[in-house]
């Protein structure tokens, strides 16, 4: 079964002149891809000692960011639905106001790429 892409949602609005366009992305159901992982704030958090990059504590899979020097738990929110980036990602597209498939790649740090999806038929 194909997965289902994420749908980007481009709207326009013109107020004074200055024409701007809102970009939102509805998220087909949260996956290990697209999950939001956040640094984990258990005040009783049992994964200070651990040796490896990922462990479980106090029942959580965490995984070890360098760059934040923090342990990441994984959350049931969409990472790409509520990205920094997503303005200048979608702006980048250079899209019509409309409703697009899209794939998506996370970079380093806080980039984001989006890609339309082209519809292959079956
Ligand atoms: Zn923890
Ligand atoms: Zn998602």
């Amino acid at each position: 079964m194909a997965v289902q892409p994420h749908i980007l949602t481009i709207t326009e609005s013109t107020e004074g002149g200055v024409t701007e366009h809102a970009y939102v992305i509805d998220c087909p159901g949260v996956t290990d891809r697209c999950r939001s992982n956040l640094l984990c704030e258990a005040p009783d958090c049992t994964a200070e000692d651990a040796e490896d990059d990922t462990v479980v504590a106090h029942g959580v899979q965490h995984i070890w960011v360098d760059d934040a020097n923090g342990w990441y738990v994984p959350t049931d929110q969409c990472h790409l639905a509520g990205h920094d980036s997503l303005p200048e990602a979608a702006e980048a597209l250079k899209l019509r106001p409309g409703m697009y498939p899209v794939d998506y790649f996370f970079g380093d740090g806080y980039d984001l790429e989006l890609s339309v999806r082209v519809e292959v038929a079956a």
